[in-house]
């Protein structure tokens, strides 16, 4: 591990040179989306400027080349989580993936699959497991799911630090498990969950794993194959990448035996009017014209990334949250959500503060440049287990630096003095 240079990475970014409301730009809502270096805004410019063209069934030069340039990025993005090409499947994001994975499913519920599909299917009373924590991404496909198929749906408790009940996964993934799906990191918590424990548990009654790594691509070294799941997304634009581009990855026997979700071009080997053969995967799954320079710009932001280093971009973060975790703390009125001690994290901390919606709070912030999220982050049920509806979110990313965090804390030391709220006042108002 070698100490990461922040302060000079931040040239790479030219939207951190931007000033909000009269001050520097202190972005700290990279949970939500990254910012993108120039590299990656160049390699989509330059595959639109001197190669664009839609890939797999042109007999052109042009065709070839993007061909080639984007059968490349997938080989780069997939050897980033420890992948081999065929096992990373496109898709528009992590909500596009998960999406994928359910519906899927669901036809193989159907019947609408090779028979090897049949592990998938669901039967009335069978359970889908999630956890108390999960992104709505993670958590309402698998209701529609359930819903479609009669499955039941359960979830892992978190305790009242945000870390996961092992204890209770233990008895609620159980014979009736088919599928266990839960995320790497909580983008409310920032505690790296336990994989290989959850993993474990539903390789041992035969379930189906599905990882959301969104939180986690941009943050730590991934190695997918390695933690043991069977299926995992991720979304681009948090990793530095563009928009509207994603992945899916999955082991070659459980995408060999998945059905296809969206169907049409692209995906097939011959086609009757009356029936259809499809390819095998990552194909099966990208019907339609695929996107092509956001792919290729994915691509330059996993390059990036794997030159600053997963294990360095983790440190620095490391470092960055302790910062910021240790100045929260010393808050009067801030209560920070899944203050785990000892917990393994990315560079996020989601807090409350007594007397102040979070709304304010964030245009508080927001007029001294202060670039925060509020509300419930896409992850209402956790919220309400801390009995609250709304929180501020404040997310760091491989350039931000020590400077962005001491001026953040700064700014969150004025916030109830600003709105007037004292311990004597909001204890008159409970
Ligand atoms: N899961 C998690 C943990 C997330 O943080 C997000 C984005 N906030 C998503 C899923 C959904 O990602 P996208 O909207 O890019 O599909």
């Amino acid at each position: 591990i070698s100490p990461l240079d922040a302060v000079s990475l931040r040239a790479d970014f030219p939207i951190l040179a931007e000033q909000v409301n009269g001050h520097r730009l202190v972005y700290l809502d990279s949970a939500a989306t990254s910012q993108k270096p120039t590299a990656v805004l160049d390699a989509e410019r330059d595959f639109l400027t001197h190669a664009n063209s839609a890939v797999h069934r042109g007999a052109h030069t042009l065709a070839a080349e993007a061909t080639d340039l984007f059968e490349d990025a997938r080989a780069t993005v997939a050897g980033f989580v420890g992948a081999q090409p065929e096992q990373l499947v496109w898709t528009s994001g992590a909500t596009a993936g998960l999406n994928l994975v359910a519906y899927a499913i669901g036809n193989a519920t159907l019947g609408r699959g090779a028979p090897a599909s049949a592990r998938f299917a669901l039967a009335p009373g069978d359970e889908i497991v999630t956890t108390a924590i999960e992104h709505h991404a993670n958590l309402i496909p698998w209701q529609e799911l359930a819903a479609r198929t009669g499955a039941v749906l359960r979830h892992i408790p978190a305790r009242a630090d945000g870390t996961l009940d092992l204890d209770a996964a233990a008895s609620v993934i159980g014979e009736r498990t088919r599928l266990v799906a839960f995320s790497h990191v909580s983008n409310v918590l920032g505690i790296v969950n336990p994989v290989a424990e959850i993993v474990a548990l539903a390789q041992a009654v035969g379930a189906v794993t599905v990882l959301d790594a969104c939180q986690s691509a941009p943050h730590l070294p991934l190695d997918l194959p390695a933690l043991g799941v069977d299926l995992a997304v991720f979304s681009g634009h948090k990793m530095l990448g563009p928009y509207a581009i994603g992945g899916l990855y999955g082991r070659a026997d459980v995408l060999e035996a998945l059905p296809p979700f969206l169907t049409g071009g692209s995906m097939i080997t011959t086609v009757a009017l009356d029936g259809a053969e499809y390819l095998p995967p990552p194909q099966r799954f990208e019907a339609g014209t695929q996107p092509v320079g956001p792919a290729i710009g994915l691509a330059a932001a996993v390059r990036y990334l794997e030159g600053v280093g997963l294990e360095n971009i983790h440190a620095h973060e490391s470092a960055l949250a302790e910062r910021m975790g240790a100045g929260l703390r010393g808050i009067p009125g801030v209560r920070l959500l899944g203050d785990a001690p000892g917990a393994e994290r990315v560079g996020l901390w989601s807090f409350d503060v007594a007397g102040v919606h979070a709304h304010d709070a964030g245009q508080f912030l927001d007029a001294q440049g202060i670039a925060v999220r509020v509300g419930h982050h896409c992850a209402a049920p956790l919220h309400r287990q801390f009995g609250i509806t709304a929180s501020v979110r404040a997310s760091t990313a491989l350039y931000n630096t020590e400077d962005d965090v001491d001026l953040f804390l700064d700014a969150v030391r004025g916030i109830r003095g600003f709105f007037g709220v004292t311990d004597e006042l909001e204890g008159a108002n409970a």
